[in-house]
């Protein structure tokens, strides 16, 4: 029997608790948005087969959600073994999780391969434009994060798991930058 995939990849979707890291999962795999999920604990997985047209390719990718907390460090850090593909995720509205997002990259590049593709998702983008109570203000703005992912030679796009803007591309984004590296042989 044939695969019906090329590839498969691994993915991890690091960053703060509460930032939307399970419901950009929820969202990728079941095209469904939780007002109130469950808290994360420890780890979720989700699978979804994308495909990159322009490749002639099929890549299934296997996500995990790693814990925000500090308590779940020394389980989240196994989950970094074998993983072509990050999310580091903020929420737009958050300049502390903008901020923390700089101590996720340290914990991946000590832990991940150094040749893991990483995009930066700036999260809940849909929470801006709305007015409040509902909305909150924007505490980040998209061309610092830019700036930032640039130096950081982080991928970098916004996007909200409640409208499902961006969330797939986002995805797709970091699986180019991988099937890229596996053709010039990195
Ligand atoms: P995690 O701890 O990073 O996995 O975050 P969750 O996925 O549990 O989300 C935390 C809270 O933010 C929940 O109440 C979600 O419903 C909410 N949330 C997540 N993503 C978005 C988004 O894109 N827009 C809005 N408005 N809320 C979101």
């Amino acid at each position: 029997m044939s695969a019906s995939w090329n590839y498969v990849f691994k993915f991890i979707i690091t960053g703060d608790a509460a930032v939307g890291k399970s419901s950009i999962l929820i969202r990728l795999t079941d095209q469904r948005f939780l007002a109130n999920p469950d808290p994360t604990l420890g780890v979720e997985f989700g699978s979804k087969l994308i495909e990159i047209p322009e490749e002639g390719k099929v890549i299934k990718l296997q996500c995990w959600d790693t814990a925000g907390t500090e308590s779940f460090r020394s389980i989240t850090r196994s989950y970094y073994r074998g993983a072509a593909g990050c999310l580091l995720v903020y929420d737009v509205t958050s300049r502390r999780s903008f901020t923390n997002a700089r101590t996720w990259l340290a914990d991946v590049r000590e832990h991940a391969d150094p040749h893991l593709s990483c995009i930066l998702v700036g999260n809940k983008t849909d929470l801006c434009d709305e007015p409040a109570p509902a909305g909150r203000p924007r505490e980040v703005p998209t061309e610092e994060a830019e700036l930032w992912a640039k130096e950081e030679g982080l991928l970098f796009v916004e996007a909200s798991a409640k409208s499902g803007q961006n969330v797939e591309l986002a995805f797709e984004q970091a699986a180019r930058d991988i099937l890229d590296k596996i053709r010039r042989g990195v």
